[in-house]
C-alpha cells in the first residue's frame, strides 16, 4: 500500500459521555476496507501492552493524526449481537447522517453522562397514621390553607395502603423536601428508603383496579402482539380521541411485551407527564417502571440508564430523550401525543423522536414494534398510515362517559359590525356568566405563538399572505410586510384590498389584557393567569394548575400551556379567544397546529358530569381548520390540509431542509449564505426547489444575524445529498478559519419556523 493512501478510523474505547471527544486513531487494514462504518464494533490493540480491546468506530477519515507508519491497525470486526452501547453508537451515526451534526454531538445526545457509581436508593412515602387521623389532619390543612400538605395527604388518602415514589411527590406534586420532613417528623407520613438492587420486586404492588378492555381496545392489542409473535415488526398509529382508552391499550401491550422478556420505552411530552398519568403506570407495573424527567440531574439520569441496562426496570417513561435508555432488549416503543412538536430536538442533531424511534426499532436485536398514539395525528404520521407504511387503528368512543362538548364558532367580524369591541363575543360573555353563577370553572385560552405580527382586516377577515408561499406575512418596522420563507416584501395598505374597510391592522392580544378584561366585566371572578411570565420560576407551572384544580380560582387564562395534560372536571366553558393567532402564524404548519390546539382546548370542557361548551372566536369562520376542529372531524381536516401541502410541496407531501446561517456581520453572513445557495444550484438536482436566503423570522438575536435557505424535494435522499455536500463545503471553510465568524445548522422538515 502506498504511503498516504491509508484510511483511518477514529475509535472510542470504553465509551462514555466525557470520552467521546477523545477517540484513538487506528489504521484500517486492506482486508477490512469498505467493511467498516461508523458504529461498527471492532477489536484493537490498546495501550502499551497492546491488550486486545473492543471499541466503536466513530468516523472514517483519510486525515492521519500521527505518523501513519506508527499508527496501530484494527485487528478485526466483532461479530455477534450488538450491545446496547453499540446500538446507541449506530443510532448516533444514523442521526449524524440524516440530520446533520458532528459525530460527537450525536453521541453526546445518545449517551448518558457517567458519574461515580454509588448505591442506588429508592425512596417512598406512605401514611404513618390511621386513615381517620390522616383525614382529620387533612381537614385541618385545608382550613389553614396549607396547600402543599393538602396535596400530599390527598394523594396518600386516595389509596391509603399504597406507597408513592418520592420523586413523584417532589416532582409532580410540587411539594418541597421541607414539607415532607415536617410531615414525617409529626409521624403523619413515613419516608422509606431501600437499596435499589436488593429488592427488585417491591410492594408498590399493582394495586390498580383491573380493567377489561373494550373490543376495540382488545383488537389493537391483539393485532400488535400477534404481529410481534409472528416476527412482524412495524409502526402502528392509534388515532383515538382523548379519553378513548389509548393509555390502557399501551399498558396492556407493555404487559404482553414484558411477559416475553423484553422492555418498553414510553415517550410522553414533558408537559403531559402528570402525576395522575405516572401513578397509573406505577400502580400497574410497580417498581419495574421508572420515569425520566428533564429536571433530573445528569447523575440521576445516569442512574436511570444503569437501572435499565442492568435489568432492574422494564419500562421507562419520559420525554424524547428517554428513547436513548440502554435497555438490553427493547421490544416496544410507544410515542403518545405523537404530533407534539417537542418530539423534535431544537439543538443539533435536530432529530425527530418518531423517525429516530423507528430507526432504533430496526437496530435492536430482534427488532421492536413502534406504536404512535394521538387524538390529532401529525400530517406526517397520518400520511404514512394512508400510504400503508403504518398500520392505522381508530378509537372513537370516550370511555369516561361525559358527552363531547358543544362547540360554537363566534364570528368576530359580526361582533364588530354590531358594535361589540370587547375581547369577548356576546355569546362567550353569556356562557362565562352562566358558569360563574353555577359555580363552575372557565378556561380562556389564547394560542399565541412567538411574535404574532400578521396583518388582517377586522371587518372582513382578509389576511395578507405571500403570493409565492401562501403563508401569512408579518409586519416589520416601516410598514412593510415580509414573508419569512422567501423574503418577499410589500407595503401594508391603509385599506383592505378585499372590502375596502379601514380596519386593517396587525393583530395583537395577550394574556394580561384578557385577565384585565375579565376583571372588568366579571369583577367577582377569581382569575389565575398562566403564561411565560407567570411560569418563569421552577414549579410555578404545577402550582398554578393544582390551584386551579382545587378550585381556588374560577377562571384560568393562559396560552397553549393550559390545554394539555391536566383534567379539570369542574370546567364547563372553554373560550378560544382568537383562533386567528395560530392560524396566521407564518409557517406552513399553521393550519395543523390550529386544528390540534382547538381540538385539545375543546376537549378540556365537560370532562366531568356537567356538559361542556366551547366558543371559538375568529375572524375567519370559514377556514377549514376551524370548521373541522369545531366539528371534531379529523378526516376532513386531513383531506384539505394534505391537498394544500401537496400543491405547495410542503412536508409530508415533499421534504424540506432548512439551512440556518448565523453571523455577527450581516454582509458577511449574506455573502456566505449566497455562496451556499450557489453550491446547491450547481448540483442541479432535478426537482429541487430552493428558496432564499432570506432573513429568519427573528432576523437578529443578541446581535447575531440569522438567515435561512429552504430547499424542498420530494425525495429526502436528495436533501441528504445536498446536506452532505454542504458539510464538505463547511469543512473546507472550517480549515480556512471562516467558521469562526459563522454558524450553519441543518433542520430537516422543521417543526418551528425560524
Ligand atoms: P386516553 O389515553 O385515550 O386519553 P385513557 O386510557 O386514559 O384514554 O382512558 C380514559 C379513561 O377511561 C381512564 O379513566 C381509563 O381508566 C378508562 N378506561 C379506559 N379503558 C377502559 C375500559 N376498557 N373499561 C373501563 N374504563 C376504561
Ligand atoms: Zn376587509
Ligand atoms: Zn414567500
Amino acid at each position: 500500500m502506498e504511503k498516504g493512501s491509508y484510511s483511518f478510523a477514529n475509535i472510542i474505547i470504553d465509551i462514555s459521555h466525557e470520552k467521546v471527544d477523545r477517540p484513538f486513531q487506528y489504521r484500517i487494514p486492506e482486508k477490512l476496507q469498505g467493511k467498516i462504518e461508523p458504529g461498527s464494533c471492532v477489536s484493537v490493540p490498546f495501550g502499551r501492552g497492546n491488550t486486545k480491546r473492543c471499541g466503536y468506530v466513530l468516523e472514517i477519515t483519510d486525515v492521519p493524526q500521527f505518523d501513519p507508519e506508527k499508527t496501530k491497525e484494527i485487528l478485526g470486526i466483532e461479530e455477534g449481537e450488538m450491545s446496547a452501547e453499540g446500538i446507541m453508537v449506530q443510532l448516533a451515526a444514523w442521526m449524524r447522517k440524516n440530520y446533520g451534526s458532528t459525530m460527537i454531538n450525536a453521541l453526546r445526545t445518545v449517551i448518558p453522562v457517567r458519574k461515580k457509581s454509588k448505591t442506588l436508593l429508592r425512596r417512598y412515602i406512605k401514611l404513618g397514621v390511621s386513615v381517620e387521623m390522616a383525614t382529620d389532619f387533612y381537614d385541618s390543612c385545608v382550613k389553614k390553607h396549607q396547600v402543599a400538605r393538602e396535596r400530599v395527604l390527598n394523594a396518600l388518602l386516595e389509596n391509603p395502603s399504597e406507597r408513592i415514589p418520592y420523586e413523584l411527590v417532589t416532582g409532580k406534586l410540587n411539594v418541597t423536601a421541607q414539607v415532607i420532613r415536617a410531615l414525617s417528623e409529626k409521624g403523619i407520613i413515613i419516608v422509606e428508603s431501600e437499596e435499589y438492587y436488593r429488592n427488585p420486586v417491591g410492594d408498590v404492588s399493582a394495586s390498580g383496579k383491573q380493567i377489561t378492555l373494550s373490543t376495540e381496545q382488545e383488537n389493537i392489542v391483539r393485532s400488535v402482539i400477534s404481529d410481534y409473535d409472528n416476527g412482524v415488526r412495524q409502526t402502528y398509529l392509534i388515532h383515538g380521541i382523548t379519553g378513548s382508552g389509548k393509555t390502557e391499550v399501551y399498558i396492556k401491550m407493555i404487559d404482553e411485551i414484558i411477559e416475553r422478556g423484553k422492555q418498553a420505552i414510553v415517550l410522553i411530552p414533558e408537559i403531559a407527564l402528570t402525576y395522575q398519568t405516572l401513578m397509573r403506570f406505577y400502580r400497574h407495573f410497580g417498581e419495574r417502571v421508572s420515569v425520566m424527567n428533564s429536571t433530573l440531574s445528569p447523575g440521576e439520569k445516569y442512574d436511570q440508564a444503569r437501572r435499565a441496562s442492568e435489568g432492574d426496570i422494564d419500562i421507562i417513561i419520559g420525554p424524547r430523550s428517554a428513547l436513548f435508555t440502554p435497555f438490553p432488549n427493547v421490544g416496544l416503543i410507544i410515542i403518545d401525543e405523537e404530533h407534539e412538536s417537542s418530539y423534535k430536538s431544537e439543538t443539533m442533531p435536530k432529530y425527530h423522536a418518531r423517525e429516530t424511534a423507528i430507526e432504533l426499532a430496526k437496530l435492536v436485536p430482534g427488532g421492536a414494534s413502534v406504536v404512535l398514539g394521538s387524538a390529532t395525528p401529525s400530517l406526517e404520521a397520518y400520511y404514512r398510515a394512508m400510504k400503508g407504511e403504518y398500520k392505522l387503528f381508530e378509537l372513537n368512543r370516550r370511555l369516561t362517559g361525559g358527552t363531547l362538548p358543544e362547540v360554537e364558532i363566534a364570528d368576530l367580524r359580526e361582533e364588530l359590525r354590531s358594535g361589540n369591541r370587547s375581547i369577548f363575543s356576546r355569546s362567550l360573555q353569556e356562557k362565562i356568566q352562566e358558569a360563574l353563577d353555577m359555580g363552575h370553572q372557565i378556561m380562556l385560552f389564547i394560542n399565541r405563538r412567538g411574535l404574532a405580527g400578521f396583518v388582517s382586516c377586522r371587518s372582513c377577515g382578509y389576511v395578507f399572505k405571500c403570493p409565492h408561499c401562501d403563508v401569512s406575512m408579518s409586519e416589520h418596522r416601516g410598514g412593510m410586510l415580509v414573508c419569512h420563507y422567501c423574503g418577499y416584501t410589500q407595503p401594508v395598505s391603509k385599506n383592505c384590498p378585499e372590502c375596502g374597510s379601514k380596519y386593517v391592522s396587525a393583530f395583537r392580544a395577550g394574556t394580561q389584557q384578557i385577565e384585565k378584561e375579565v376583571n372588568k366585566i366579571f369583577p367577582k371572578a377569581r382569575v389565575l393567569r398562566m403564561d411565560a411570565d407567570t411560569t418563569r420560576t421552577k414549579g410555578s407551572y404545577e402550582k398554578i394548575l393544582s390551584a386551579f384544580a382545587s378550585e381556588e380560582a374560577d377562571v384560568l387564562v393562559g396560552t397553549q400551556m393550559i390545554v394539555k395534560g391536566h383534567d379539570f372536571p369542574n370546567v364547563t366553558v372553554v373560550g378560544i379567544l382568537a383562533a386567528d393567532m395560530s392560524l396566521n402564524a407564518s409557517d406552513y404548519r399553521a393550519g395543523e397546529r390550529t386544528f390540534q390546539l382547538l381540538t385539545q382546548a375543546a376537549g378540556r370542557a365537560g370532562r366531568g358530569t356537567h356538559p361542556g361548551s366551547v366558543v371559538i372566536q375568529t375572524y375567519q369562520p370559514d377556514n377549514y381548520a376551524i370548521i373541522s376542529a369545531a366539528a371534531q372531524d379529523y378526516q376532513s381536516f386531513y383531506e384539505e390540509e394534505i391537498s394544500y401541502r401537496s400543491l405547495l410541496r410542503y412536508p409530508p407531501a415533499a421534504h424540506m431542509l432548512a439551512i440556518q446561517i448565523w453571523a455577527k456581520d450581516e454582509n458577511f453572513g449574506k455573502e456566505r449564505a449566497n455562496k451556499l445557495r450557489a453550491y446547491i444550484d450547481r448540483m442541479q438536482i432535478l426537482g429541487t426547489v430552493i428558496i432564499g436566503p432570506a432573513f429568519a423570522a427573528i432576523s437578529k438575536i443578541n446581535d447575531i444575524f440569522r438567515m435561512v435557505i429552504y430547499v424542498k424535494h420530494e425525495d429526502d435522499k436528495a436533501l441528504t445529498e445536498i446536506k452532505d455536500m454542504l458539510e464538505k463545503v463547511l469543512n473546507v471553510w472550517e480549515s480556512k478559519g471562516v467558521m469562526r465568524y459563522l454558524q450553519v445548522q441543518f433542520d430537516f422538515d422543521p417543526m418551528n419556523f425560524m
